[in-house]
């Protein structure tokens, strides 16, 4: 059922409930939805600020975050208010995380997850389903033998690795879901439902309000509620409980809420000469559309520390010839001849937690009368010595196998590091830990210091890869839906 709180004539009264999910993005319609249908003993509320349609300004006023120091130009653009939340706006890359994206760096002053990739393995078909990709394939290998021509030869001996991106039609989970939840019968769906207030008793969550700009207002009761307001918003939420506790020692103390905010960037630091028609960058597969990406091999990252960064290959004209400087293929000593390509190569930056990267509330309040944020995005310093080290090891790979050459063309500099900007992903500030010293959010995603109270976004990343992260989001969210569930009811298949 969809209740419409902006509908006078909805008023649906106080509301009661085994699970309240707040937000209905991708994390929550595929967590109230996965949930509901495990236990169709229980009533699910799913509770969403926006409607089927647009935000207006005053809506997306509730939103605004002041930035603090460097500047975060996809601010205004990264987060939607609306019924499907942000994959209204989202592109579909999607990729699970690499294994050595689950493990510790030791020059890192924070763990990573605290588990592997084999516990989020079952998740990820859930998450291809919810997503619409068909096939769960993330390995180079079968594209070979299809698209040999378009792949290099590095060998075994190679340092470098080779991973695959999926792509989403994108699905528009707003539009794709809204008639499952309406049919769903154990399941309420609440728009224009802002949430403005969770109560505590001590160490639980006790109830929360919503309303409509408009006014109409409902109280939930839950036996445990769910944050899926994005990674933005869920923290904000999480700083306004924290900043309106009692000091009588229960409630949310982690020194870690807000810190670590992480983003996404990209890198353009040179060019690559080599054979003609490489493909590392989208293209179709009888599988739908698929794209290799170059990357450091796992031992190597293991070995020096590095951040797991990726590598695309765009082909482009380039006047001022590699080829040409050089004599012609014969004289670079190129296996097999054929015609060369130049390729630009645009890299995706993993970038290191770094506690200084902050989401602060500040004095002024928004309409619901929670505090407003401002951010301090501070990537680290360090992310691009692994990037440009990555280029490096690409240019040193072509050289040894005689594949091609490589040309730095943006040399490591202070305004290459300060011009980057974000590709819309909020990762990292209410991070997971298995010790409260360490996060925000134990591994089964319910916040330290509360009983009742969990959270589902990227923000709960504690280490955060290059890829995308709405597919790890929603493997994150059905888990979460088996953990409430209880034993046996939703196990993944
Ligand atoms: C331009 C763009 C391109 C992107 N491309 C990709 C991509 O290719 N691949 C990828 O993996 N990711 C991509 N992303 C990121 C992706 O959109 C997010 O990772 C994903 O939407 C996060 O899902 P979520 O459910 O956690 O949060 P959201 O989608 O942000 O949903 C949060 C929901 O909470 C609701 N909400 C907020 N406040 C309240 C409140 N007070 N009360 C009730 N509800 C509230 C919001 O209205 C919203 O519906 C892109 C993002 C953008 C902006």
């Amino acid at each position: 059922m969809i209740i419409d709180l902006a509908d006078e004539a909805a008023a649906p009264g106080d509301q009661v409930a085994n699970v309240c999910v707040v937000g209905a993005g991708p994390a929550g319609i595929s967590l109230a939805l996965e949930l509901a249908r495990a236990r169709p003993d229980w009533h699910i509320l799913l509770v969403e600020a926006g409607g089927p349609d647009n935000a207006s300004d005053r809506e997306k006023d509730i939103y605004r975050v002041t930035p603090v120091g460097k500047s975060y130009s996809v601010l205004e653009i990264s987060r939607r208010r609306k019924l499907g939340g942000t994959s209204a706006h989202w592109g579909g890359w999607s990729k699970p995380l690499d294994a050595t994206d689950f493990e510790s760096n030791p020059g890192w002053d924070v763990p990573a997850w605290p588990f592997g990739p084999e516990e989020l393995a079952p998740w990820v078909p859930r998450a291809l389903a919810w997503t619409d990709i068909e096939g769960d394939f993330f390995s180079v290998d079968p594209l070979r033998q299809r698209h040999e021509e378009k792949l290099l030869s590095l060998g075994a001996q190679s340092r470098l690795g080779e991973h695959l991106f999926r792509f989403s039609p994108p699905t528009r989970f707003g539009d794709r879901y809204r008639d499952d939840l309406a049919a769903q019968e154990n399941l309420s769906c609440l728009l224009h439902a802002n949430l403005y207030q969770l109560s505590r008793k001590g160490d639980r969550i006790t109830g929360a309000r919503v309303r409509s700009l408009d006014g109409a207002s409902v109280h939930i009761t839950a036996d445990r509620f769910v944050l899926a307001l994005g990674g933005m918003e869920t923290t904000r939420y999480l700083l306004n409980l924290r900043g309106d506790e009692a000091a009588d020692g229960d409630g949310i103390h982690s020194p870690h809420l807000g810190r670590y905010f992480a983003d996404h960037y990209g890198l353009r630091p040179g060019v690559v000469l080599a054979r003609e028609g490489l493909r590392y960058h989208r293209f179709g597969d009888d599988s739908g559309p698929v794209m290799p990406v170059l990357t450091f091999s796992a031992s190597d990252i293991r070995q020096h520390g590095h951040h797991n960064c990726c590598m695309m290959l765009h082909a482009r004209s380039e006047d001022d010839s590699l080829l040409a400087s050089y004599g012609g293929s014969a004289a670079l000593g190129f296996a097999g001849g054929g015609d060369y390509w130049h390729y630009r190569v645009q890299m995706i930056i993993e970038p290191r937690p770094n506690p200084a990267s902050t989401l602060t509330l500040t004095e002024e309040r928004c309409e619901l009368g929670l505090r407003r944020m401002q951010l301090a995005w501070q990537p680290h310093p360090a992310d691009f010595d692994s990037a440009y080290a990555l280029f490096s090891t690409l240019g040193e790979e072509l050289g040894r196998t005689g594949l091609g050459r490589s040309r730095l063309a943006k040399p490591d500099s202070a305004e290459v590091r300060q011009n980057v900007s974000g590709a819309c992903h909020h990762l990292g500030t209410t991070r997971m830990a298995a010790r409260s010293e360490d996060g925000v959010v134990d591994p089964d995603l319910k916040v330290y210091g509360t009983a009742n109270l969990y959270v589902a976004s990227s923000s709960v990343f504690p280490r955060y890869g290059y890829a995308n992260p709405t597919l790890t989001i929603i493997a994150l969210a059905a888990r979460l839906a088996r953990h409430l569930a209880g034993n046996g009811a939703g196990a993944a298949t």
